[in-house]
């Protein structure tokens, strides 16, 4: 599916979510009790400011490391009512962009970065331009030595290889945004965890603990699983590095007995204007495009 029709689907859906009042209702009803963790990648700034001028009159912004505490006591009576948290995941260099606006807001939103990615030259793997959406899907779902094995062979990319230009953040602008931003690793390269060895997963997971510390001068407490997926063996890992916490993207909310290493997500879409914003906000089109997502995926292979 093209990604204009895809950008249609998703916005037909959400004109329908909203023309029914869902997003009133699930505000009103749904986030009395419950936490929502948004997930932005590399939202532009003015996007993100109309995000947060909304979420401002109808929501109220905590911390992540908030919330993690409430979590471990299972006790959310102290989290404001219709709360949210903001986390930004990878470490994307246009993040440096949105600054003036979390200092603007004080909304203090945690980015968790892939510490061998940022303050170098070296490139996401999946922001290769000439893959398709197709081709991720399905590199996502190899051992991955293979993974690196056909990138190298077809794309010429390699993990440590330094490229012309600069995708992540670099440490000048992490220590610019550190008094206002919660700095969280998200691995060192950002491999599907599951499909690593032992040894790899946990040198991905450990070692960007180390790395971020090393680096900012800070403990790292909170962790979030690349593309989200994880097992078991990856939650005994997070555990072991020493982390407090870690996000997942299952879509969701989060409670009072909610796991703090499999805390649920609301992903919003980085482009969203406020009509598709209000509905993402409820987590009904993104459920939806993981079933549609899930079905095309079993019908093409
Ligand atoms: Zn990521």
């Amino acid at each position: 599916m093209s990604n204009i029709l895809a950008n249609f689907i998703k916005n037909a859906i959400s004109a329908v979510i909203f023309l029914f009042g869902i997003p009133f209702f699930v505000r009103e009803w749904f986030y009395r009790n419950k936490t929502a963790i948004l997930l932005y990648h590399d939202v532009q700034p003015d996007v993100f400011t109309k995000h947060v001028s909304y979420l401002l009159c109808h929501y109220k912004i905590i911390s992540l490391d908030l919330l993690v505490s409430a979590i471990h006591n299972k006790d959310l009576s102290e989290i404001p009512p219709k709360s949210v948290v903001i986390t930004i995941d990878d470490g994307h260099a246009g993040n440096i962009a949105l600054l003036p606006i979390i200092m603007q807001y004080d909304i203090s939103p945690t980015i968790y970065v892939c510490t061998q990615i940022i303050n170098t030259h070296r490139h996401f793997w999946f922001r290769i331009p000439t893959l398709s959406k197709k081709k991720k899907e399905h590199l996502k779902r190899l051992p991955n030595a293979e993974r690196l094995t056909h990138l190298s062979q077809t794309s010429n990319f390699e993990p440590e290889k330094e490229y012309e230009d600069r995708q992540a953040l670099s440490l000048n602008e992490m220590k610019q945004m550190m008094h206002y931003v919660d700095f969280q690793p998200h691995t060192q390269f950002h491999p599907i965890l599951p499909n690593c060895t032992e040894t790899e997963c946990k040198q991905e997971i450990l070692g960007s603990k180390i790395d971020l510390e090393k680096h900012l001068s800070i403990e790292c407490h909170h962790f979030s699983y690349p593309n989200g997926n994880y097992t078991e063996r990856e939650i005994e890992f997070v555990k072991a590095a020493g982390f407090r916490s870690a996000r997942t993207v299952d879509i969701g909310w989060n409670r009072s007995d909610t796991s703090p290493y499999q805390m649920k997500t609301i992903p919003i879409s980085d482009d969203a204007g406020l009509i598709r914003f209000r509905a993402e906000l409820t987590g009904i089109p993104q459920q939806i495009g993981k079933w549609v997502n899930t079905i095309l995926w079993r019908i093409t292979i």
